[in-house]
């Protein structure tokens, strides 16, 4: 007997995005499932559809045959259900909100089983060890985690877990460096590195997460109110609590917002049950110039990307996807975002 083992296009992939990142989301769903021969139905979110239209023109001129790239804009409620439950779709790659990704998994119930990969949310933690050296690097990767782009990411560090012993000085140098180097207004200015939320709604769900915050008392140190609402924009300024806890709701729930909460810890043990005291697991900071520690608590740190001494996930060439409730089925990026857009087949063929 002969066997052949080979890898087929799975067939018609749907994906389904989100609107913080419009055009890098096109390409990590688009690379590996047009690479791997299969033909792609692209759901834009509806308030970022642009961008994924202009795309999809020039890779028509580019030579991708008629019907093996679609962008079908429109609402989630319609369009993005209509994908979830087509009979005729193989697979759905759904980056977005754990909420929406759910509801993927019930489609497919519902439909035809098709595989549905979740890539969603996060309460991603920023784990600071009293054995750091450099306070300044430190704070300067503490905000460029919490705040870049508005906080408006799914990978944001949006816990920052210190231990007691450093908490003081570095909240000092975060704020110091907030205050000198994160200036918020039009983002056309190039000296301007935040801007404003993408809607009202959101903007509304942001500042109510900061109005549950004060009601339960965490220490507002600084932000916490809408700005240059005379410019007509959703401005919410890089926002800090401390003295949150595990109870906390903005420790709890996801915001898609630049609202940082601060939690001190005393031994490592702590700092590893509060990381992993959340239902997410999509990425973690941790700093510590102790290579042990390094090894011993990035191994513990249950998410899907852990960045040491860093802030930021690397590049095209490594995994992206998260543990727990922020997804599974696969990965985006990387060699290991091909294997799930095929279907493995074993041929036996008798030789006599
Ligand atoms: P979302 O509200 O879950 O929407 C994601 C997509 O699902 C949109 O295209 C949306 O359509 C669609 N949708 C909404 N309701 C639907 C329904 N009932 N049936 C089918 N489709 C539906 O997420 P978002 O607000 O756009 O983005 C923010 C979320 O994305 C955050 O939770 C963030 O963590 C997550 N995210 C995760 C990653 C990752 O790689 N893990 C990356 C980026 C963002 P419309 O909005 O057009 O109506
Ligand atoms: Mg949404």
């Amino acid at each position: 007997m002969l066997s052949i083992v080979t890898r087929e296009p799975i067939g018609v992939v749907g994906a389904v995005l989100p609107w913080n990142f419009p055009a890098m989301m096109v390409g990590w769903k688009l690379g590996p499932a047009l690479a791997t021969g299969n033909s792609v139905i692209l759901k834009p979110a509806k308030l970022t559809s642009l961008s994924t239209t202009r795309m999809a023109e020039l890779a028509f001129e580019a030579g991708v045959p008629a019907g093996v790239l679609n962008v079908l804009p429109g609402m989630g409620s319609t369009a993005g259900q209509a994908i979830g439950m087509h009979p005729d779709i193989d697979l759905v790659g759904f980056t977005g909100s754990t909420e929406v990704g759910r509801m993927f998994l019930e489609y497919s119930a519902a439909s035809n089983l098709k595989e549905v990969l979740l890539e969603c949310g996060g309460k991603n933690p920023q784990v600071v060890m009293p054995d750091i050296r450099d306070l300044k690097t430190v704070a300067s990767n503490v905000l460029a985690a919490a705040f870049w782009n508005m906080g408006e990411n799914c990978s944001a560090g949006s816990r920052l877990i210190v231990h007691r012993s450093i908490k003081d000085a570095l909240l000092k140098e975060v704020l110091a460096q907030l205050e000198s180097d994160w200036k918020l207004g039009d983002p056309l200015d190039p000296e301007v590195n935040l801007g404003a939320l993408v809607e009202e709604a959101h903007m509304e769900k942001v500042l109510s997460y900061i109005a549950t915050a004060k009601q339960e008392g965490l220490t507002l140190l600084t932000g916490g109110e809408r700005v240059r609402e005379e410019s007509g924009g959703y401005f919410v300024p890089p926002t800090i609590f401390d003295d949150a806890t595990p109870e906390s709701t903005i420790v709890r729930e996801e915001i898609f917002g630049p609202v940082l909460a601060v939690m001190a810890f005393d031994t490592e043990e702590e700092a590893i049950a509060l990381a992993n005291d959340t239902c997410y697991g999509l990425a973690a900071s941790l700093w510590s110039n102790d290579l042990n520690t390094v090894h011993r608590m990035s191994a513990a740190i249950r998410v899907g990307t852990v960045t040491v001494n860093c802030f930021g996930e690397g590049d095209i060439t490594t995994p992206f996807g998260g543990f727990k409730q922020s997804g599974f089925g696969g990965r985006d990026k990387s060699i290991y975002a091909h294997d799930q857009y095929c279907e493995l087949k074993t041929t036996w063929i008798k030789l006599t």
